[in-house]
């Protein structure tokens, strides 16, 4: 399929995004830090006002009629979410703060649970710090080991090398779809069946697949799946946990308070089931209830078409980018989402970052978070331009000349 700027309604698209339409430092503003957190679309925005305006209320709680519009918004998200990552059932979705807080509920709930000494997690060397941290807190906990596999020179991970460090001894595989830091997708489905036939479970950080992704959890048979509403359009400080049903009804609750229980007694206190188990207290309400229309936008541009239209401006980024003299990528597997990630031979990352601001382009420069993917490259950090839906092959190459102008005052 051919999904070009035209057919993709670009100008519509940008329409959508109030914050495109400013200047920074005097330039029209080109927003390319996507994989930090993506821009929110009008449709977003609007049902945080309308729920503040129009239904506040405690959810789960109260009989009263607005707890109930808000506690059956609250649900629909939910259920949105069900058919977003096609799980199959609606109680096998948690909401939590984000991917952060999913990955600790699952070292905390699942881990300390179930790890004991001598078992053995397994990881990528790419992953964010945030799929690295909390498995060595359980590894302290339970004295369990933490194991890498290893990152190549393209920025992928072999399924071979998946297959020899999986032993009898590895409890768990956790690993992320698609690099924040790299833009590479990697073949979780595989290392999924790989994890199994150990039985070992198996995690998967989303937080970059869910914008760019179609994921399917059924299809890859992950046990657990953990993503960000904030990088999907959404709202900051909302999240997803999805996970398999008999899973989660064998972990402990993460966290103890309201909501979360049947019945409290100084003697016994018994819980509640799954979701409500995992989400403990008054969640974030207005933020989860407007999540829905962050998975509804993307359901309505179509995920197929927004991974084309991605993969277009990723293929004109690499060749314009190519021309600035001295630059090296950094993630250049064939299958990779929308993160275009480089150094410059002569000028440093921050530099390079704040004269790229100085012309109104934002992208992230650094570790990215995932400082030992940047120790394996011999780096400090890289400079990346991640692009989304709204962004064109017009602002791209607007990048790649103002790389140039930059190489060629800073050299
Ligand atoms: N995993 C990956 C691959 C990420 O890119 C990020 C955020 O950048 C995270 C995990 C953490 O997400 P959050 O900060 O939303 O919890």
């Amino acid at each position: 399929m051919q999904v070009t700027e035209t057919t993709f309604d670009i100008n519509k698209i940008r329409a959508d995004f109030p914050v495109l339409d400013q200047k920074v430092n005097g330039k029209q503003l080109v927003y390319f830090d996507n994989a930090a957190t993506t821009q929110k679309p009008k449709a977003v925005i609007e049902a945080i006002k309308t729920y503040y305006e129009g239904y506040n209320a405690n959810i789960h709680r109260g009989l009263h009629t607005l707890a109930e519009k808000a506690t059956t918004a609250f649900e629909e998200t939910r259920k949105t979410f069900q058919q977003f990552v096609n799980a199959n059932e609606v109680e096998e979705i948690i909401f939590t703060k984000g991917t952060t807080d999913s990955i600790n509920l699952v070292a905390h709930a699942y881990g300390r649970k179930f790890f004991k000494s001598g078992d053995e997690i397994l990881i990528s060397g790419m992953e964010h710090h945030s799929n690295i941290v909390p498995w060595q807190l359980l590894c302290e906990a339970t004295g369990a080991q933490l194991k890498v596999i290893p990152v190549k020179e393209d920025g992928s991970i072999s399924l071979a090398d998946v297959e020899d460090l999986i032993t009898d001894k590895t409890k768990l595989v956790s690993v992320v779809y698609a690099s924040n830091s790299l833009g590479t997708i990697n073949p979780v489905k595989e290392i999924a069946a790989l994890a199994h036939k150990a039985d070992a479970v198996m995690m998967v950080d989303g937080a970059q697949a869910a914008s760019h992704c179609n994921v399917d959890v059924q299809d890859l048979d992950c046990d657990f799946f953990a993503t960000s509403g904030h990088k999907m359009y959404g709202p900051t400080g909302t999240g997803i946990l999805y996970g398999k049903r008999a899973l989660l009804e064998a972990m402990t609750p993460y966290q103890g308070g309201g909501e979360m229980i049947k019945n409290v007694s100084f003697e016994e206190t018994t819980y509640n089931d799954i979701p409500y188990k995992f989400e403990a207290g008054t969640p974030n309400i207005a933020d989860i209830v407007a999540l829905k229309e962050a998975a509804d936008y993307i359901s309505a541009l179509g995920k197929d078409n927004i991974m084309v239209y991605e993969q277009e401006l990723t293929k004109h980024a690499h060749q314009v980018m190519a021309e600035v003299p001295g630059i090296k990528f950094y993630g250049t597997a064939e299958e990779k989402v929308s993160v275009v990630s480089f150094t410059l031979e002569t000028v440093h990352p921050y530099d390079v970052g704040m004269m790229l601001d100085a012309k109104g382009i934002a992208v992230r420069t650094g570790h990215h978070c995932t400082q030992p993917l940047m120790d394996h490259f011999g780096i400090e950090g890289t400079i990346r331009a991640s692009f989304s839906v709204y962004n064109t092959k017009e602002e791209i190459t607007q990048l790649a000349e103002g790389l140039k102008d930059i190489v060629s005052k800073f050299g």
